[in-house]
């Protein structure tokens, strides 16, 4: 009988995290022809959403939880999940009951015909401002012009993958993650479904805009290298249009002479000079700042307790 892990990463989720697993539980007790289990990791959560795992893990030794020792981001948590799953497959969820576990028979169906990534692409965003997906949108199609990869539109973490897929995925040690380019890059079979994303059941999103836009320049410096090419393209068009002014400006000088005249185009070419140069800087330190954290060799998360286990020594 094949093994089918739930991951589901949880930070301050106390409000929903009982709901879900009920959830859950009513949809997979029909699916005859696997094995669930759950990996629960608690991100670091500050109210009791440990004591739900562990009181879960009391009832059903099928639910295993990882509890990290900090906050470490919905990224870091994902990977600390695959890290302890050793099930066939795992299907990634959130736990705020937004991915529909109504969607689980579908996916494993696909993935029984053969397909190694089963993800869920969402067809509508309720609960979410139409900014929130107009620049969502925007960005991705931004992405996708600047990378090669293809990058898929509108489809999150929630998805199956296959022992192949997390293998691959658990190759990528770095720690400033954007594991949605991981899933496009490591290719593989991929099947898209279509759902309807819920509104948050309970409790609040832990994303901002702030977390969001610094979330879009991880996905830009780690996959492409296009901004850096971009600068050094403009940097050779103002070169040479600048040498063709400073030309001009000599021979004038030189067949007509000069009265001290132009202050005012000398002020506006210094500024936009300057400017381009602080903001080429800005991009070449992005990745200067990518270079630094992946020297480090830092591992990407540590744990404080493994099913109900101190964690003395660190797997990674
Ligand atoms: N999450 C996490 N660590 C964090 C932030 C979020 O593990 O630092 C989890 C959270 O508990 C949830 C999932 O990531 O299960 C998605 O978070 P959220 O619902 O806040 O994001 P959204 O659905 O709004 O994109
Ligand atoms: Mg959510």
């Amino acid at each position: 009988m094949k093994t089918i892990s739930i991951l589901v990463p949880c930070y301050n989720e106390e409000v929903v995290l009982l709901k879900f697993y009920e959830r859950v539980q009513s949809v997979i007790k029909d699916i005859a022809d696997c094995e669930f289990n759950f990996v629960f990791v608690n991100d670091g959560s500050t109210d009791s959403t440990v004591d739900i795992m562990r009181h879960l893990r009391k009832n059903n030794a099928n639910v295993h939880y990882v509890n990290l020792s900090r906050n470490f981001g919905k990224e870091i948590a994902m990977i600390a999940g695959l890290d302890h799953v050793d099930s066939d497959a795992v299907i990634i969820m959130d736990a705020d009951l937004q991915d529909p576990p109504e969607l689980l028979p579908e996916m494993i169906s696909w993935w029984n015909k053969g397909y190694k990534d089963v993800c869920a692409k969402r067809r509508s965003r309720d609960g979410e401002s139409w900014f929130k997906k107009w620049s969502s949108h925007t960005y991705y199609k931004l992405l996708q012009h600047m990378t090669n990869i293809p990058i898929q539109i509108d489809v999150g973490d929630f998805r199956l993958l296959d022992r192949q897929c997390i293998e691959a995925l658990k190759l990528f040690r770095e720690s400033q993650r954007y594991t949605k380019g991981m899933f496009s890059w490591i290719g593989f079979d991929k099947k898209e479904i279509l759902f309807d994303r819920d509104a948050r059941a309970a409790g609040k999103t832990k994303w901002n805009y702030w977390k969001l836009f610094n979330l879009a320049i991880e996905g830009i410096t780690s996959f492409t290298m296009l901004p850096l090419r971009i600068a050094s393209i403009l940097g050779c068009i103002l070169s040479i249009t600048t040498m063709i002014y400073m030309i001009y400006v000599i021979l004038r000088t030189l067949i007509f002479g000069e009265a001290v005249r132009g202050y005012p185009s000398m002020v506006s070419i210094i500024l936009f000079i300057g400017g381009v140069q602080i903001f080429f800087l800005g991009i070449i330190g992005e990745y200067l700042g990518r270079i630094f954290n992946e020297t480090k060799h830092r591992p990407l998360y540590l744990v404080k307790e493994y099913d109900g286990e101190i964690v003395i020594k660190q797997k990674v």
